[in-house]
């Protein structure tokens, strides 16, 4: 390809959920994705992650992008100005994640899952993946639509085993995860009928033709989960560059909770982004 090519199809996504405000560590991850879109020429989206209706509150979403222009973040195609992949926000994009999740039950890649929270948290070893989620222990694995019948389930996807999983990262450089034991199967419905974030963002990034995810690193063993996705659904993989995680002063990773480093409250505060970007 060649370099103008490159140029031309970056694709980059900012992809913030309303659940809350957002903080300092969101706006330098956005940030620097806006620049990596700006250094290839590329084009940059703003999705609208609002699949958790009860978390996602009308008021959150007006703030959201107003908390990002203020902060000196500009997209090209989004849920405000439209672009020629609308809709941008995920809760109008239902009938792409059912399609996918028709595929992946075809192919037989997942499997219907009935456990509660508290069965998986309860079952005899129950370790913890590396980003800390629980490890599904397998209970339904052998299970099928037919036998669990009207009862209400979720979705999970099989990994393979034992098998390494290994990227590149733009920016954090080589990442293998062994699939099995540091993650296990996976939702990808839930069971109260929405898609679960790993298959929303997959589908999503595929079919905006997203070139290189720009994320935190708390999301490196989603890379790996979503990597298996794209595999089964016989879709090639973007890029992905992870941002090291801003911290407190305490060393604790920022959360939407720390409503001190909102850009909410920082605005209030009398701070100007250029102050909070070069305390970075
Ligand atoms: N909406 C997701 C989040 O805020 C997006 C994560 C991602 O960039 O893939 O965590
Ligand atoms: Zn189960």
């Amino acid at each position: 390809m060649t370099h103008d090519a490159a140029r031309i199809l970056y694709r980059g996504r900012l992809a913030p959920s309303p659940t809350g405000l957002l903080h300092l560590g969101h706006a330098r991850t956005f940030w620097t994705a806006q620049e990596r879109a700006r250094q290839h020429g590329g084009t940059l989206i703003l999705r609208n992650d609002d699949l958790d209706r009860e978390r996602c509150q009308p008021e959150f979403i007006r703030a959201m992008l107003e908390d990002l222009r203020w902060f000196g973040l500009a997209w090209n195609e989004g849920p405000d100005c439209g672009g020629p992949f609308a809709p941008y926000d995920q809760s109008g994009r239902l009938s792409d994640y059912r399609a996918a999740l028709d595929r992946l039950v075809d192919l037989g890649c997942v499997y219907p899952c009935t456990c509660s929270r508290k069965d998986i948290q309860s079952a005899v070893t129950a370790p913890h993946a590396a980003d800390d989620e629980v490890i599904y222990p397998g209970t339904c694995r052998n299970h099928r639509k037919s036998e669990i019948g009207n009862r209400k389930s979720s979705w999970r996807f099989r990994v393979p085993d034992g098998e390494t999983i290994a990227f590149t990262d733009a920016n954090l450089g080589p990442q293998s995860f062994v699939a099995g034991r540091d993650f296990g199967d996976f939702v990808v419905w839930r069971h109260d009928d929405v898609p679960a974030y790993q298959l929303a963002c997959v589908v999503d990034d595929a079919l905006m033709g997203i070139t290189e995810v720009v994320r935190g690193a708390d999301l490196l063993v989603s890379t790996a989960r979503q990597l298996l996705l794209y595999r089964a659904l016989g879709w090639p993989p973007p890029a992905f560059f992870h941002c090291e995680l801003l911290r407190d002063e305490a060393g604790q990773r920022l959360a939407k909770r720390h409503d001190a480093l909102s850009l909410r409250q920082l605005r209030e505060q009398g701070r100007t982004p250029e102050e909070l970007r070069a305390a970075w």
